[in-house]
C-alpha cells in the first residue's frame, strides 16, 4: 500500500519500526502532489528539495514523538520562512516572511516535515476557495465542486492524501466546512488555545489555528503539538493543556448530545437533514443521550459575524498599504494615490467589500446601530450556549447545511455564500471549540456534523467524537480505492 494513504498514526507507528524512513513519507506525498495536484491546485507551492534535505537528516536521529518524519501543509495565512507568505492576495505575491509562525516553529521542532503552501480564500474570507488570486482549488470527490473554505487547500490535500495532515484557520467555520465538504476531519479549537503568533489576521477576536487531519486521533496528536502559551501573542491561554485520553468506541457512552432542533431547522437541504437525523441516531446506538437545547439567538450569528469580522478585518488590512511588505503601485504621484491604488491593484474583489463594510460599521453614526449592537449580541449567544451546556457535555449540529456546490455557482451571490455559514459562525462568536467529523455520502459528495463544547473541553469534545466517528465508520477517499 502507497505509504501515504494512512492515517499519521499508523506512519507512527512504521516509522517508529523502522519500517518507513521519513523520505519514504515525503517522497509517497511529493509523488502525489506531482500526480494529482496539476487538476486540484491545492498546494500553489511545494518546497521538495527542502523536505527531500529534511527527511534525510531526520534519518540520522531517533524517532521522535508521534509527528516526527509526518509531511504536513500549512495554509499560506501562516508565515514560513520557507518560500512565500501570499495569503492567496495579489497584496503579498511577494512577501517573504522573516519568521516562522508559532504553530509552524512547534511542529518543525516535533519532527514534522513542511511540505509546502495551501491555497485558500484571499485573506481566509470565504467558503470555497474561489477567491484566491491563484485560482479556484477543486473537491477530489468531484473535481466540478468546491472544496469549501477557506481552508478549501488544506482540506483538498488531505482528502486526497497530498501530505499527512495540514494546518488550516478558522474565523467563522474555515477549517470545519471544507473538512465536511472534503470528508475529513477539522478541529477548531478554544480561542486563543493555540497561538496566532505568524497568522495574518482576519479578524482577531474570532481567529483560531487547528488540523484538519484523516482521523479524530490524528486531530489530537497535531492539537497537542500546537497548543499552549505562546508569550509572543497576547490573547494566548495561560493554562495547561490537558492529555487527551481517548478510549475509542466506548467514548460517547453516557454523554450527553444537545440537539439544537430549531436552530438546526433552518435552511437545511434535505439530504443533508437525514444525514443528520442518521448521525443522532449513530451517536445514541454508539451510548449517548439526547437532550433538547435551544440557542435562541444563535438564527442571528450570520448578522452578528458579518459585522464583527468585517469591522475587525478592515481595521486588521489597513497595514497592506504599499509601503510595507505589499504589492506597490505603479501609478503613485502622491501618498494618497500610492495607498489607495496599491490596494485597489493588490485586493481583491471579496476582500474590497469586506473593507468597505467594515468601515461603514465603524464609521461614525453607524458605530452604535451596528457594530456595538452586534458586539451585545453576540454576548448573548455566548449565554445561550452557557445555558445550553449546563444540562449538556457536547452540542451537535450539522457543519454545513449542504454538501459541496459546483464551482461558479454561488460566486456572484455573496449573501447566500455567508449564509453556508450558520452553523459555524456561532463557535467563534462564543469563542468555543468545535469539530466537523465525515458521516456519508449523498451523491458521491461527503457531509460532516459538528460537534461544540464549553471553553476549554478539548479533552470532551474529542473523546466523544471519537466515539462518533467509530459509530460511523465514514470511509474516506483513500480507503475507497477512489484517488
Ligand atoms: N466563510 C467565512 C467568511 O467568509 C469564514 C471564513 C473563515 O473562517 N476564515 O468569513
Amino acid at each position: 500500500m502507497n505509504p501515504a494513504l494512512l492515517t499519521i498514526e499508523e506512519q507512527a507507528r512504521l516509522l517508529r519500526s523502522r519500517e518507513l524512513a521519513p523520505l519514504d513519507l515525503v517522497d509517497a506525498a511529493l509523488g502525489r502532489i506531482a500526480t494529482l495536484d496539476p487538476q486540484l491546485h491545492a498546494v500553489p507551492q511545494v518546497f521538495a528539495a527542502e523536505a527531500r534535505e529534511r527527511a534525510k537528516q531526520l534519518a540520522n536521529e531517533t524517532p521522535g514523538g508521534p509527528l516526527w518524519g509526518i509531511p504536513w501543509l500549512a495554509k499560506d495565512v501562516l508565515t514560513t520562512r520557507l518560500g512565500r507568505t501570499t495569503c492567496g492576495s495579489r497584496i503579498l505575491e511577494n512577501f517573504r516572511s522573516p519568521y516562522d509562525a508559532t504553530v509552524v516553529a512547534r511542529l518543525e521542532a516535533a519532527g514534522a516535515i513542511l511540505l509546502g503552501k495551501t491555497n485558500m480564500d484571499e485573506f481566509a474570507m470565504g467558503s470555497s476557495t474561489e477567491n484566491s488570486a491563484w485560482g479556484p482549488t477543486r473537491n477530489p470527490w468531484n473535481p466540478e465542486c468546491v472544496p469549501g473554505g477557506s481552508s478549501g487547500g488544506s482540506a483538498a490535500a488531505v482528502a486526497a492524501d497530498l501530505a499527512s495532515f495540514a494546518l488550516g484557520t478558522d474565523t467563522g467555520g474555515s477549517i470545519r466546512q471544507p473538512a465536511a465538504f472534503c470528508g475529513v476531519v477539522g478541529f477548531k479549537p478554544t480561542y486563543g488555545r493555540v497561538s496566532r503568533y505568524g497568522l495574518v489576521a482576519f479578524a482577531s477576536s474570532l481567529d483560531q489555528v487547528g488540523p484538519l487531519t484523516k482521523t479524530v486521533r490524528d486531530a489530537v496528536l497535531v492539537y497537542e503539538a500546537i497548543a499552549g502559551h505562546d508569550a509572543h501573542d497576547s490573547t494566548s491561554l495561560d493554562k495547561p493543556v490537558d492529555r487527551l485520553a481517548t478510549d475509542g468506541p466506548a467514548a460517547l457512552r453516557g454523554v450527553r448530545v444537545g440537539v439544537p432542533r430549531d436552530f438546526v431547522a433552518q435552511g437545511m437541504d434535505a439530504a443533508a437533514a437525514a444525514d443528520f437525523d442518521a448521525t443522532l441516531r449513530a451517536a445514541v446506538a454508539a451510548g449517548a443521550t439526547l437532550v433538547d437545547v435551544r440557542l435562541e439567538r444563535a438564527p442571528a450569528s450570520i448578522a452578528v459575524y458579518y459585522i464583527v469580522a468585517t469591522a475587525e478585518a478592515a481595521a486588521n488590512l489597513s497595514r497592506f498599504d504599499g509601503v510595507r511588505y505589499t504589492h506597490r503601485t505603479a501609478q503613485a504621484g502622491d501618498l494618497a494615490t500610492l495607498f489607495a491604488a496599491s490596494r485597489t491593484e493588490g485586493f481583491g474583489a471579496e476582500v474590497q467589500r469586506r473593507i468597505l463594510l467594515g468601515t461603514y460599521v465603524l464609521s461614525s453614526g453607524y458605530y452604535d446601530a451596528y457594530y456595538l449592537r452586534a458586539q451585545k449580541v453576540r454576548t448573548l449567544i455566548r449565554r445561550d450556549f452557557e445555558r445550553a451546556f449546563a444540562t449538556c457535555d457536547v452540542i451537535a449540529m450539522p457543519t454545513s447545511p449542504t454538501p459541496a456546490f459546483r464551482i461558479g455557482e454561488r460566486a456572484a451571490d455573496p449573501l447566500q455564500m455567508y449564509l453556508s455559514d450558520v452553523f459555524t459562525v456561532p463557535a467563534n462568536l462564543a469563542g468555543l471549540p468545535a469539530i466537523s467529523i465525515p458521516t456519508s455520502t449523498v451523491g458521491g459528495l461527503p457531509l460532516g456534523v459538528q460537534l461544540y463544547a464549553p471553553p476549554l473541553g478539548e479533552a470532551r469534545l474529542l473523546q466523544a467524537a471519537e466515539g462518533l466517528e467509530a459509530g460511523l465508520g465514514f470511509q474516506r477517499l483513500g480507503q475507497r480505492g477512489a484517488v
